[in-house]
């Protein structure tokens, strides 16, 4: 008898506890609403319940309300990071900071030409969900590397590779991959013909999916690089968006507007082109693509690229396998270190690189990555104020501080201190404005039914902390940030919890 009536009281005790739970709503309240829209600010509640958005208003609080006071600050959507790579982050961290700490919520991955397979990311996801949403790109270097080999990609691939490949985009597409990303510019696929990334833009654009290009020169050879992409949208007819646009040569810089001028132009001729921007004069990369010509002991080209691509006294080695006692420290230091002038030691260090991989063959990550100065600050708030620009951090964690950063500094330093565009634009650029690019239905805007990403933050102290001594250092300003309506990221602290989903393209 008295295991029944345990068992009727504990089952009682069960239905009670799942009503409460299934009623339960957060209330957040007290704040100033930016909704992802572009629309000025309000000021309304917002209810949640599970993951959703539920009601937006003047709400009352109800008894089985949890009141979250937004003390006036503004609750927007969360992030989208158009260009992302966390999930290297995520995958290891999978409360990780860097994505919450800067207000993203969603990830898109699979950028550069490299991507995962559509099947490990749903099992990843499923067995051990992350921080943040994810949705992804197939990237064309791993197709190439699995139909040509991956130690044999510095050529035109093959007429049955091309086959090969397109084949798998198309079931890769089929399984939810949003499209293709391509990284032109890095040897794994620079020898690629312009007709294979035609040919398999074309698959893409079969599948109603995307086209996001790192093309295949940000510096001496920009002009045919964008002419290459404009190609591809005019032809596919799909969207095509160049991915982290940047003057990254400096005979060059001032020249924004012409660059834009162009893609405007292909814009009123009906290319559906668009680019994703970070928010900084330095990237991060291989120390290889200073060399456009991939003639890497080439002493001309390496004097070349230290006077044009980018600034040695400025530029930081955030990675170096074969001497770790480089990293942090600058072109020009390393050179005065070992007696040589900045372009002889540029030739060293991607030999020394090359030596290690060779004698290393096992050795995963990366052997050497670079923070390289080389853009104008006046071209990147041209490229940020373009219309169709949207944001990205084009980050994971550590090395450049757009892993950290991007998004807050965005806000803080082009916001408020420079006034480039209004909060609610900026915002847009970050939420609504991705979302439509990527066809995120129900996500990028605080609209009832919508899944709760949002975040809680503060216009007066929103700041990019990072720099590249201190490259995870957090954000200030972003009070509250919530995953598809669990809280994960409060008072510079991670809350543990892990409600990301895999977002596929439909
Ligand atoms: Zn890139």
């Amino acid at each position: 008898m008295g295991y029944i009536k345990l068992s009727i009281s504990t089952f009682l005790l069960f239905s009670l506890s799942f009503a409460v739970q299934a009623q339960r709503s957060t209330i957040i309240t007290n704040i100033q609403l930016i909704d992802g829209t572009g629309k000025p600010a309000s000021s309304a509640s917002v209810r949640i319940q599970g993951n959703k958005i539920v009601a937006i208003g003047a709400l009352k609080p109800n008894k089985m309300d949890q009141v979250v006071d937004g003390n006036g600050k503004v609750l927007a959507p969360g992030f989208i990071d158009s260009h992302s790579h966390h999930f290297g982050d995520l995958s290891k961290n999978r409360a990780g900071l860097s994505t919450s700490s800067q207000g993203i919520t969603t990830i898109v991955i699979g950028q550069d030409g490299n991507g995962y397979p559509m099947d490990s990311l749903t099992k990843w996801m499923n067995e051990k969900p992350v921080v943040s949403n994810v949705a992804s790109y197939t990237g064309q270097s791993s197709l190439r590397e699995v139909a040509m080999g991956e130690n044999d990609l510095y050529r035109n691939a093959t007429v049955l590779e091309i086959e090969k490949m397109k084949s798998i985009l198309a079931s890769e597409l089929d399984k939810g991959s949003f499209g293709l990303s391509t990284g032109l510019e890095y040897e794994a696929s620079f020898y690629s013909s312009h007709q294979e990334v035609i040919d398999l833009a074309k698959v893409t654009a079969a599948h109603k999916g995307l086209y996001t290009s790192h093309i295949r020169s940000e510096d001496l050879h920009m002009d045919e690089a964008i002419d290459e992409i404009i190609e591809i949208g005019r032809q596919t007819k799909m969207p095509v968006q160049v991915s982290h646009i940047k003057i990254a040569n400096k005979l060059n810089w001032g020249k924004a507007n012409l660059i834009l001028e162009k893609l405007n132009q292909a814009r009123k001729e009906g290319v559906n082109i668009t680019a994703d921007i970070y928010p900084y004069t330095f990237w991060n990369s291989t120390l290889r693509v200073l060399f456009p010509g991939k003639d890497f002991d080439n002493l001309a080209s390496a004097e070349m690229a230290t006077r044009q691509l980018f600034d040695p006294n400025e530029s930081v080695l955030v990675q170096f396998a074969p001497n770790p006692n480089y990293i942090g420290k600058t072109i020009t230091a390393i050179g005065l270190e070992r007696n040589e002038q900045p372009a002889q030691t540029l030739i060293r260090l991607i030999k020394l690189a090359e030596d290690f991989k060779k004698a290393n063959p096992n050795y995963t990550g990366s052997v050497e990555a670079i923070a390289g100065k080389a853009m104008s600050e006046e071209d990147v708030n041209t490229f940020l104020a373009w219309p169709e620009t949207i944001i990205c951090s084009d980050g994971n964690a550590g090395g450049h501080p757009r892993g950290y950063g991007a998004f807050t500094r965005v806000l803080g330093k082009y916001v408020r201190e420079s006034n480039l565009m209004p909060l609610e634009k900026a915002i847009f650029k970050m939420t609504g404005q991705s979302a439509d690019f990527f066809g995120f239905k129900n996500r990028g805007r605080i609209a009832v039914g919508n899944f709760a990403d949002l975040v809680l933050l503060d216009p007066a102290t929103v700041m990019d902390e990072a720099n590249l001594k201190n490259s995870k250092a957090l954000s200030k300003g972003i009070a509250m940030v919530w995953v598809n309506g669990q809280l994960v990221y409060q008072a510079q602290k991670a809350t543990g919890n892990l409600p990301g989903v895999l977002i596929k393209r439909k």
